[in-house]
């Protein structure tokens, strides 16, 4: 079986696999190759491909001599239009967003499988990409909010004064949030975090932070963990306890998401009005519409004073453990697709194999995806 790796678009300095996951690879029977300057923002050179066994070659040698495709980000119109009917793409194609993407992966059939919509169950959870990409995230969001911020993040007892702890609010202690509460800890500030799924409290706690009560949330089994979307008196209330505790913060990390959907909107202009000039609000769900009422994606504004980022790629500024992790989730992905004798196969008895693959003979067999494009 062989594996073409594609270099990222501009502006994204990741790579879908680095070398040291190369030579893993290609002793249990696949071929690997690997378009010319692909890791380059991640620190690897064509040379440390070939010294890891993989073949480098030009973009359209790689998509048309591979059996699967394997990217972060899906590929553009002139590569899709480069596939072969019943060839395979991997990536994290975000079909719930982008149904002009899930369109034309169908109309050329081509079979694709995303890696964020990997069952999020005990044996895939080596392949979450979700997961481990949320923990770069998490943390480097504290990070760059600390480098932004005017003073000291931990207390310090000195000659010249003692020096108050930062106070850090995380929206949404999922993946990224609970790394960024752990991350926050870490530097030494005091912390606070809220979700909507009362199963956090105890996590949240557990990292040493506090866990803001918002009473009334809903949850749904069905969402298997997810958070749903709220009722409006319950976003009323939940925006007024935010709004009590965002304007004691001089960080707020906010992370909350709901799959699929555009980010709940949980600090509002008024509040972000009231907060400490010199304060940071990093919102890493600004992809998606953002937390703040502020938010623009990709930017970094100053509102009275107050420093709001917008950037839902964090990833791509730590790009060589983030492809680490991201390569690693892959190669455990692409066991799947192998068989004994080294041949690509596609098991759709395969729960995992099932629930990621987004189109296959011209039908999109994602239930969930199907439905939203037919809204
Ligand atoms: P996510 O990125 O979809 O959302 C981030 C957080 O925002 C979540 O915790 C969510 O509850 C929260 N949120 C949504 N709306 C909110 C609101 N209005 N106010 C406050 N918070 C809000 O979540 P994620 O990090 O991908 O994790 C989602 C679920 O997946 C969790 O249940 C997690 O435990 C589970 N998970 C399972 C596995 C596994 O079993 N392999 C791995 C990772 C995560």
């Amino acid at each position: 079986m062989t594996v073409g790796i594609l270099k990222e678009p501009q502006g994204e300095n990741r790579v879908a696999l680095l070398p040291e996951t190369v030579s893993s690879i290609i002793s249990s029977k696949i071929n690997i190759l690997v378009e010319s300057g692909a890791g380059i923002n991640s620190f690897a050179g064509d040379i440390d491909y070939e010294e890891a066994g993989a073949l480098l070659l030009t973009r359209e040698e790689v998509i048309s001599k591979s059996d699967i495709v394997a990217t972060i980000h899906a590929p553009g119109e002139a590569d899709l239009e480069r596939m072969k009917a019943g060839q395979v793409l991997i990536g994290v194609l975000n079909p719930l967003m982008d149904p002009m993407l899930v369109n034309r992966l169908k109309e050329r059939n081509i079979t694709s499988f995303s890696l964020d919509a990997i069952p999020r169950s005990t044996r895939a959870q080596k392949m979450d990409v979700l997961s481990s990409q949320a923990t770069v995230a998490g943390y480097k969001a504290v990070l760059d909010a600390a480098g932004r911020f005017s003073r000291f993040i931990p207390m310090l007892m000195t000659a010249a004064g003692t020096i108050r702890p930062a106070k850090v609010l995380i929206i949404g202690a999922g993946v990224a949030g609970l790394q960024a509460i752990a991350t926050a800890r870490r530097l030494g500030a005091v912390v606070e975090a809220f979700d909507v799924r009362s199963a956090v409290r105890e996590e949240v706690k557990s990292l040493g932070a506090g866990f803001v009560e918002v009473e009334g949330a809903q949850e749904d089994k069905a969402a298997k963990g997810y958070a749903i979307e709220q009722t409006e008196e319950f976003k009323e209330k939940q925006r007024q306890v935010v709004h009590d505790h965002a304007v004691k913060a001089d960080i707020i990390i906010c992370t909350a998401q709901i799959p699929g959907r555009k980010a709940p909107l949980i600090l509002l202009k008024k509040t972000v009005d009231s907060m400490k000039e010199g304060s940071v609000v990093i919102d890493i769900a600004a992809s998606t519409g953002g937390n703040c009422e502020l938010t623009r994606n990709n930017e970094v504004i100053v509102h009275n004073r107050v420093t709001i980022v917008g950037n839902s790629n964090f990833t791509s500024e730590m790009p060589v453990d983030a492809s680490a992790m991201y390569g690693k989730n892959l190669m455990n992905f692409l066991q799947l697709f192998i068989s004994e004798e080294g041949e690509l196969v596609l098991n759709f008895e395969d729960d995992i194999i099932r629930g990621s693959c987004i189109t296959h003979n011209k039908e999109i067999p994602h239930q969930r995806v199907s439905e939203a494009l037919k809204l």
